[in-house]
């Protein structure tokens, strides 16, 4: 299951190529003059809601060099670290065999965590170190409460939830097993995970600050509809820095909208 996990990784990170600047066909159907990177960007983002595909369409015709540089190295990235940009939501699971094979210890690493047992993925620590310290310099505390979780943890935390919420309710505000971005090893929840956190300086500052080392708030608030989930102030996953920005500048900061928009050019095969 593994195995033929990451082959699909490895098919799907090739085939996202289609909505970048490297391919350079025209398809049959578009008008000469049309960039084709352009074309086949905006045939991505028909799949979203037309009236947020408008605008990112015009953001994206307004300042097209800059969002195609920001997704070539976004995705270079992704590339080369194992596909950082899966699609995991409530209609896209992963497999329940599924791990990273570079999960690594939080103990190692000098971070605040308020249990021994957290990992994520090595591919990210580099940019979780230097948020760290730069979150320490602007005298801010970042302490992590949850990483890393396996399908069978992450069952068992669901099936708790239903126990004492009942299944509507937690489905709110936690994942089936194998829905969950904490199986990629790329997301973070800091501590405390609940609403409380984003009142508290380290919860500001994230707000603020994570899109500069790569980090996006999964599910912000008011977007329920769209994401499946209820405001998470606390969760954050990494989408690699020029992933983050094209996120905030093109993406009104919506990570639903931009990981559909990935996955829509993975089917694009002009
Ligand atoms: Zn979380």
């Amino acid at each position: 299951m593994q195995r033929y996990l990451f082959s699909a990784i490895i098919v799907t990170a090739l085939l996202t190529g289609a909505c970048s600047a490297r391919g350079s066909e025209v398809p049959k159907n578009m008008p000469p003059l049309e960039d084709p990177r352009i074309a086949r960007a905006v045939t991505a983002l028909g799949t979203l809601p037309p009236a947020v595909a408008a605008n990112i369409e015009a953001t994206l015709r307004a300042e097209p060099v800059r969002f195609f540089s920001l997704l070539d190295a976004a995705l270079a990235e992704s590339e080369s670290k194992g596909d950082l940009f899966v699609l995991v939501d409530k209609k896209h699971a992963l497999p329940r065999g599924y791990e990273p094979g570079d999960l690594v210890s939080l103990n190692t690493y000098p971070l605040a965590t308020t249990r021994k047992d957290l990992r994520l993925r090595t591919a990210v620590m580099d940019a979780v170190m230097e948020m760290q310290a730069a979150a320490m310099a602007d005298g801010v505390r970042l302490v992590f409460a949850s990483s890393y979780r396996s399908y069978e943890y992450q069952d068992g935390l669901f099936k708790r939830y239903v126990a004492s919420h009942g299944e509507a309710e937690a489905s709110r505000f936690s994942a089936r097993p194998g829905t969950s971005q904490h199986q990629l090893g790329t997301a973070v929840d800091f501590d405390p995970i609940d609403d409380a956190f984003a009142a508290t300086k380290a919860g500001a500052w994230m707000s603020a600050n994570g899109w500069r080392f790569g980090f996006s708030l999964s599910f912000p608030a008011g977007m329920e509809h769209v994401t499946g989930y209820i405001w998470e102030s606390w969760h954050y996953r990494y989408i690699t820095k020029p992933g983050a920005l094209l996120e905030k500048d093109y993406f009104g900061g919506v990570q639903q909208y931009f990981f559909e928009f990935l996955d829509a050019c993975r089917k694009i095969t002009g």
